[in-house]
């Protein structure tokens, strides 16, 4: 339990499904008194399986909001904070992490679609999503700002793979944003946080071929990948530290990943 969460707001994007999900659970396990969750993604049903799920393993101290949103969609994203109920505006955590993978193809190959895709989910939805929060925290304590903004970049954004290079391309943009938004940020009392994952089992495989989950599976064949509770446990570690511990940057990985 965190007594430093409590009574916090946190936004999670991309919270419908593997690492997203695990950290609402982990949030609310860490802070079960007095916690607020925005959980957003693009699939409500799933969003809405997830709060009932909260709720039924922490009871009623969260409070748990679904809501459809596609990073992706500007106008989606400021139309959300207006729509938000009043206890949830005043957000203090964000956690970008809405992202997505399409195809292992070499450059040339590469479909405009996919390519689309991942840059406007990955890196055009984190800045929407960063644009339209950040004035929230910059306002508090007179200008001087409280918050915490946590990107979830790859280990793809620092060690690019081949067949891999646009996801890869996205994922340093990440970090290239988060990297100056920090420095832009010093003198405020916003920390803004990279949380860099290697191999994880999730969907993640499942949305990069398409929905065929053989060659999904393949991708974890004789390895041992992290689970998203393993990321969730950093992000959350991360936003309960004392306001002026800021871990700036974490690159987590499994053992025997190269
Ligand atoms: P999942 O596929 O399980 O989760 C991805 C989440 O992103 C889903 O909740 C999905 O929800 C959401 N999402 C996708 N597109 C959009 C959109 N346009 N708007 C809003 N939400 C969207 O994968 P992970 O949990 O593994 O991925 C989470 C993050 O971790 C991603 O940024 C990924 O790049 C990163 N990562 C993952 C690794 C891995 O090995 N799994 C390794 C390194 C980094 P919905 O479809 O409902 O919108």
């Amino acid at each position: 339990m965190s007594k430093r969460l409590e009574g916090k707001t946190v936004l999670i994007t991309g919270a419908s499904s593997g690492i997203g999900r695990a950290t609402a659970f982990e949030f609310a396990r860490t802070a079960p008194n007095n916690l607020k969750l925005i959980l957003t993604a693009r699939r409500i049903d799933s969003l809405k399986q997830i709060v009932a799920e909260i709720n039924d393993e922490v009871g009623n101290g969260v409070k748990v909001l679904p809501v459809q949103l596609d990073v992706s969609k500007p106008g989606e994203v400021r139309a959300f904070l207006g729509q938000l109920p009043a206890e949830f505006n005043e957000i203090d955590v964000l956690v970008n992490n809405a992202g997505l993978v399409k195809g292992v193809a070499k450059a040339p190959e590469i479909t405009e679609e996919d390519m689309t895709v991942m840059f406007e989910t990955n890196v055009t939805g984190l800045i929407n999503m960063t644009q339209a929060i950040l004035p929230i925290m910059l306002r508090r304590n007179n200008g001087e700002g409280a918050g915490d903004i946590i990107n979830i970049g790859s280990i793809a954004g620092r060690e690019p793979y081949v067949g891999g290079s646009i996801y890869c391309a996205t994922k340093a943009a990440v970090r290239s944003f988060t990297e100056s938004l920090r420095k832009e940020l010093i003198a405020k009392r916003i920390r803004v946080i990279s949380i860099d994952p290697g191999q994880v089992e999730t969907e993640f495989s499942i949305v990069r071929f398409y929905g065929d989950k053989s060659k999904a599976d393949a991708v974890y064949a004789g390895c041992e990948p992290l689970t998203p509770e393993d990321i969730a446990e950093a992000i959350v570690f991360a936003a309960g530290r004392r306001e002026n511990v800021v871990i700036a940057d974490t690159l987590i990985f499994p053992n025997h990943q190269a």
